[in-house]
């Protein structure tokens, strides 16, 4: 449904200029806090190079475009549109849908761009199952408004996709891309159009949060990561914790080290976990399997530490310390410390 992935030369087409409009979907936390994959959402809408509108939704919305606007730069918001209404906390899909839908109907985007986040994973593939295009999903890179590459096969491939649609319906891996720097700009901030919301189908029950005094996992710049190797529980917390501590690094794991229980399941990284690309990632007594790698490649520094010197890690660190962990991590520790 007009969307191909191919290789080779990749032919350029020009854009509609009646249709260069981009509208992009920023979420926020309840005190209308911008989240970081949104801001990296919105510094690939950036590059599509379009007059951008953002928008919010939420009863926080306002609060959150006042927040976009006296704190970050960009030079192609030309206007916020927020949608007061509770209905949208949470962003349940079944109601965050019919909202992008009325955005959307006619002729005035011609891309829609949200950040890859399980917020926007939710309720993407819904807007374009209603609007009967495909999503381009998880892109790491804009060649040009119709080209985009993203990751397959877990990681394992690029795929270069143009997409030939009127509408290109895309989201961000927000790791791929810089959040938009701090500044601030002029945009007016409007009121998204009414939209009847009748029998929602679903019901917002509770959530539960890990609270962490630690970087988030999914923006830190350093990670300590764990693996099977540690054995227990016991030993990951020894090791992990002090050696994370040492650097103000987030801690990671590997789906072993959670389904054997020693961390909870929120720190996995990985093909069914999170995708992180921190300036530096630490792995510990982790072998490197490619759906673990898949979540961690594209971090800037890769340092492995693992007894088995043929380890697949190694192939993708750029320092390897090859020996015991329950020796090495301590000795790095202390002297991380000082
Ligand atoms: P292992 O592969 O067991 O490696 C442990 C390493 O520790 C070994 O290399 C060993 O040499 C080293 N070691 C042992 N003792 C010491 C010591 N004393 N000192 C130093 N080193 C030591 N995995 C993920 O991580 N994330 C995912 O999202 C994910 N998704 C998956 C999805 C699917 C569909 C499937 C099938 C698998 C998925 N996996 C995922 C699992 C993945 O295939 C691997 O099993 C897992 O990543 C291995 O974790 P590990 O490196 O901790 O354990």
């Amino acid at each position: 449904v007009g969307v191909r992935s191919f290789v080779g030369p990749i032919v350029k087409r020009p854009v509609s200029l009646r249709l260069a409009s981009t509208l992009v979907f920023l979420e926020s936390s309840k005190d209308g806090k911008i989240v970081q994959s949104s801001l990296s959402a919105l510094s690939a809408a950036e590059q599509l190079g379009n007059p951008i509108k953002a928008l919010f939704a939420g009863s926080h919305s306002t609060k959150a475009a006042e927040q976009l606007k006296l704190g970050f730069s960009t030079s192609l918001v030309d206007q916020i549109i927020v949608a007061n209404n509770e209905v949208y906390d949470n962003y349940l899909p079944e109601a965050v849908t019919p909202l992008c839908l009325e955005l959307l109907k006619d002729n005035e985007f011609s891309h829609f761009v949200v950040a890859s986040s399980a917020v926007g994973k939710n309720f993407l593939p819904r807007v374009g199952a209603l609007l009967d295009y495909q999503p381009v999903c998880d892109i790491t890179k804009i060649v040009d408004s119709t080209t985009f590459v993203r990751p397959i096969y877990a990681g394992n491939a690029l795929a270069t996709v143009q997409c030939t649609q009127e509408k290109k319906l895309i989201s961000v891996r927000a790791s791929s891309f810089p959040a938009c720097g701090a500044g601030s700009f002029e945009a007016p901030i409007i009121e998204a159009p009414q939209v009847p919301i009748s029998e929602l189908g679903a019901k917002w029950e509770s959530e539960n949060l890990v609270k962490s005094a630690r970087p988030d996992l999914g923006s830190a710049d350093k990670v300590v990561s764990g693996g099977r190797g540690l054995k227990n529980k016991e030993t990951f917390d020894k090791l992990i914790t002090p050696l994370a501590d040492s650097i103000s690094a987030a801690i990671g794991a590997t789906r072993a080290a959670v389904d054997s229980g020693f961390c909870e399941n929120s720190l996995q990284i990985g093909q069914t976990g999170k995708v992180i690309a921190p300036d530096l990632y630490i792995g510990v007594g982790v072998s490197g399997a490619i759906q673990h790698l898949a979540g961690m490649k594209d971090s800037k520094v890769i340092v492995a530490i693992n007894s088995d010197q043929e380890a697949p890690i190694f192939q993708v660190a750029d320092f390897g310390l090859v020996g015991d962990l329950n020796e090495i991590v301590p000795e790095l520790t202390k002297k991380l410390s000082k």
